[in-house]
């Protein structure tokens, strides 16, 4: 039975290991869905998994992503194939007094279903926000997907009704004997964050030397 608000109370994505660490608020799951710009999508082919990674959207209660209608992966999640969405943010190294208890701290979504596939105005509307969820401002001002371009095009959409939202953060999690024994407790050990930094644009050789970077750019570097 899966809980709409809490995604995570279904038996799938109950998390096992480190519950501590699981976040049942679907706010959790938002602000980190809406932060990301990469997921991970996983479906079986036959015997073997896949895993690829795609840029994706979050549009209301839904996952949007694109791709190729000569794709395996897009082909499948058209035609409903079982799939598993990830996001992952990598947030700190975190250095343990022991190797066994060194990790990283993130904060990581993951989705279970079927997607179904998108067609029309709705499809467009998707392929916006995909765009301004990306390229924040771009949208208007592209040339906007032509009639080709829409054919060679899947759009899918996964549901947000079963999700699991998992958080590491702060200090490592020492064995307390660790703490305690030399030279273990005198050795340096903490976390250090990391974060995804944006570099001034770099402007493509065919654009006429007139035109600036747009504000839409800028105000994200
Ligand atoms: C950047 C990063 C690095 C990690 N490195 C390691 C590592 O090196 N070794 C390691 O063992 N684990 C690592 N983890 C944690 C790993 O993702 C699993 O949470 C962990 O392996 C526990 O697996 P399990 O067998 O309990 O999960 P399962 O029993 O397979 O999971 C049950 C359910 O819990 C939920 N769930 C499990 N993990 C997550 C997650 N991370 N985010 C959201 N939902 C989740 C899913 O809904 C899943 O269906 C890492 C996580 C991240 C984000």
């Amino acid at each position: 039975m899966v809980d709409p608000v809490t995604g995570s109370l279904s038996a799938r994505t109950k998390i096992r290991r480190l519950p501590d660490k699981a976040v049942t608020e679907r706010s959790a799951l938002d602000s980190i869905l809406d932060e990301g710009l990469v997921a991970h999508v996983g479906i079986i082919d036959g015997e073997q998994p896949f895993v690829l990674p795609v840029g994706y959207a979050r549009r209301g209660d839904e996952v949007i992503v694109h791709g190729s209608s000569g794709s395996r992966l897009f082909r499948a999640l058209a035609d409903g194939a079982p799939a598993c969405l990830t996001v992952t943010l990598l947030d700190g190294l975190v250095y343990a007094r022991s190797a066994f208890e060194s990790s990283m701290n993130y904060r990581s979504a993951m989705i279970l279903g079927s997607t179904h596939r998108l067609t029309g105005d709705d499809e467009l509307d998707a392929l916006r926000v995909l765009s301004d969820h990306l390229l924040p401002g771009r949208w208007d001002e592209a040339r906007q997907p032509s009639k080709k371009e829409r054919v060679a095009t899947i759009t899918v959409a996964l549901p947000l009704t079963e999700w699991s939202v998992k958080v590491s953060e702060g200090a490592p999690d020492d064995d307390p004997s660790d703490l305690q024994n030399e030279p273990w407790r005198s050795i340096w050990a903490g976390h250090v964050p990391l974060t995804q930094v944006m570099l001034p644009a770099v402007t493509d050789q065919y654009v006429p030397g007139n035109v600036p970077v747009p504000d839409y750019v800028q105000q994200r570097l």
